[in-house]
């Protein structure tokens, strides 16, 4: 592991660069046959079932018209049927859009259009929910059509440098922006965790997440490249604490990951006995409290750190109880972390710089934007090859050459694990009538978590009655086109937005204040102000205190 002042490299180790994640998968299914892949419920597959299955589907996708480098939207939610498919869709050679199939219909018509896919493969019960113009594939359909088919694979052409997934993340233009991951950024990942965090063929993994988190291709594809067993949580279960405990003990689960919410709900519910499990905490950052509480809990934690851009985890380590600090550790296997400034220098030591990140990892960049991708990855500097991707992460290299994660440069939020540019949700507030300009901020509650604040300035101001009612309507709209984590809790009504002294919104005072007396739990009653929270020189707030109206209703 080579270390200099502001950068920091993993390991370099070979692997199957060339090989696409599905021929791999496909592989372990020889090895493993007889074993259980996946559990469900009480559906288990065995992996000779699972791989032959995604064969059958393979040939009945191609024979549909899918072809080698297309995109298909795959709308399901977690399920044995929703492996099946991605598997299937991977062996004709195609690339797959992962959708919530909760996700607002405006948003999924944009990524299907902005992602150019033909096929959007979709359970009957969520069928004609877009009129983007794409050939729906039912999954009951598909399952009883395959069957007909041969359960041999179809001879492949994919190398790894083609396409694997396309995966939409907020975009702070206003809409979201597609990140190209080709297999091999995977595949150098995944074969990354085999040995940091570790998994083996006796591990238990269970699957809580949807398929559109990118954390969510460790869950699936993990498990079943080592031989694994993969356990897919239902989706009220992964909502409840004591259901999810119950799951977790009654599967022998031996690895879980998930952002800290999902930890932190296991904790409210009344886990307090240690259980035999390695725990992979990421997406957000892990706070030494949450890390002391799953250390007495847990057989080992691990902190993983990445964006999607970079393919999913780029650093990462075990955090111990002796750790004076919880760090995001080192990169992971092939990628070299720098430490830049704003002219892309590295940094002194012992500086904070901006995240950058290159290596195997880095994703092909935006499908269909290169301005954005021009300016967030850029040819490597450092080296001859390669490109480095910008994560807006501020970081800092310790003494013992670990990067502790100091927050955003951006105004990029994470809210319940779910990344959040405040920018596509003001341009969506913007395009409302009567709205004229919005600023969203994110501010913790009385409890610590962080809620989203929309301040909105009217093109006429409304009294507290109106803009109640006008809200009502605004947020039913949003709903079309946003998803519900990115629909502020509370909106307040402003004349103008305090200014830095440079002249930028104020964002950082618009988060600490006005303290509002009430909290979540006031939702539907129109709050009392108090004074604000910030004693920052740039706080502009006591001027425009006195006509500053807030109403919070229910989301
Ligand atoms: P996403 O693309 O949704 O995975 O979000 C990536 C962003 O989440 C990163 O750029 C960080 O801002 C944040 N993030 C991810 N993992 C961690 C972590 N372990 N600690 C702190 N922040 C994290």
């Amino acid at each position: 592991m080579i270390q200099n002042v502001s950068s920091s490299s993993g390991p370099q180790v070979e692997y199957p660069r060339e090989i696409p994640i599905h021929e791999l998968i496909a592989q372990q299914a020889f090895q493993s046959a007889d074993k259980i892949a996946i559990v469900a419920g009480d559906q288990e597959l065995t992996y000779r079932v699972v791989n032959e299955t995604a064969n059958q589907l393979s040939h009945y996708l191609t024979q549909q018209g899918v072809k080698p480098g297309d995109v298909v939207g795959v709308a399901l939610d977690r399920s044995p049927e929703l492996i099946l498919i991605l598997l299937a869709i991977l062996k004709t050679g195609a690339a797959y859009l992962p959708i919530d199939p909760t996700f607002p219909p405006q948003r999924i018509q944009f990524m299907l259009r902005d992602s150019a896919a033909q096929f959007l493969v979709t359970l009957k019960a969520d069928q004609d929910k877009t009129d983007a113009h794409v050939s729906e594939l039912y999954v009951e359909d598909a399952l009883v059509s395959a069957s007909r088919f041969a359960k041999g694979a179809l001879v492949g052409t994919t190398s790894g440098a083609d396409l694997a997934y396309v995966l939409y993340t907020s975009g702070s233009t206003g809409q979201p922006k597609g990140v190209l991951v080709e297999h091999h950024n995977l595949v150098n990942l995944l074969w990354s965790m085999v040995t940091m965090p570790g998994i083996s063929k006796e591990d238990r993994l269970l699957a809580v997440t949807t398929v559109s988190f990118d954390i969510a291709a460790v869950e699936l594809y993990l498990p079943l490249l080592v031989g694994a067993t993969l356990v897919i949580a239902d989706t009220p279960s992964t909502r409840n604490g004591s259901s999810l405990l119950g799951l977790i003990q009654r599967h022998h689960i031996s690895i879980l990951q998930a952002t800290p919410i999902t930890f932190r709900l296991l904790i409210t519910a009344g886990w307090q006995h240690r259980l035999p499990l390695k725990i992979m905490c990421c997406g957000e950052p892990l706070s030494p409290l949450l890390a002391h509480q799953l250390l007495d809990r847990c057989d080992s934690l691990w902190n993983l750190y990445g964006p999607t851009e970079t393919t999913i985890y780029s650093t990462g380590k075990q955090i111990l109880p002796t750790d004076q600090l919880i760090t995001i550790g080192r990169p992971i296997q092939n990628t070299r972390v720098y430490l830049l400034n704003e002219t892309q220098q590295m940094v002194q030591e012992n500086c904070p710089g901006e995240i950058c990140i290159a290596g195997d990892g880095v994703a092909r960049g935006y499908h269909n934007r290169p301005d954005l991708t021009h300016e967030k990855f850029l040819p490597n500097p450092f080296a001859s090859t390669g490109l480095l991707y910008r994560t807006g992460d501020l970081g800092q290299l310790t003494t013992d050459g670990e990067i502790q994660f100091l927050g955003r440069i951006d105004q990029q939020i994470k809210i319940r694990g779910y990344r959040i540019e405040p920018g596509e949700i003001e341009h969506a507030l913007g395009n409302l009538n009567g709205i004229r300009e919005a600023v969203v901020v994110a501010r913790e509650d009385r409890s610590g978590t962080p809620r989203l604040i929309g301040y909105l300035i009217l093109t006429t101001s409304l009294t507290d009655q109106d803009f109640a009612v006008q809200l009502n309507q605004w947020k039913a709209t949003l709903k079309n086109s946003l998803p519900a984590y990115m629909i502020p809790a509370t909106f307040i009504q402003v004349e103008r937005f305090p200014i830095t002294l440079n002249g930028k919104i104020d964002r950082k005072s618009l988060a600490a204040g006005p303290n509002l007396v009430g909290d979540a739990k006031s939702v539907g009653h129109v709050a009392q102000l108090a004074a604000p929270q910030t004693t920052s020189s740039t706080n502009r707030w006591p001027s425009i205190f006195t006509w500053l109206k807030r109403i919070a209703l229910k989301k």
